[in-house]
């Protein structure tokens, strides 16, 4: 996620992280270190992708969640049917 910081940092083709200005986002710049023309893309900065693997480790929770649930009921179905028969 973008918060409300002026900056977000994206690397250019030679690898170099900038700091772009939000302002500045999507825009064709030249990289102050190999004065490289790119397109700091604020999807794929620094910042989205941190964000990205934020939400796929908490997907990873909630399927660790639902498995374990659903461990707990089969557990519990089979302590029932063992109570039963
Ligand atoms: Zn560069």
């Amino acid at each position: 996620m973008i918060q409300a910081s002026e900056f977000f940092q994206v690397s250019c083709p030679g690898g170099h992280l900038v700091r772009v200005p939000v302002g500045l986002a999507d825009e064709e710049l030249v990289c102050p270190q190999c004065s490289e023309w790119f397109v700091a893309r604020a999807a794929e900065s620094l910042e989205a992708s941190e964000d990205r693997v934020e939400r796929a480790a908490q997907q990873w929770l909630w399927v660790a969640v639902a498995t374990a649930l659903l461990l707990v009921v089969t557990g519990l179905g089979a302590f029932l049917a063992g109570m039963l028969g």
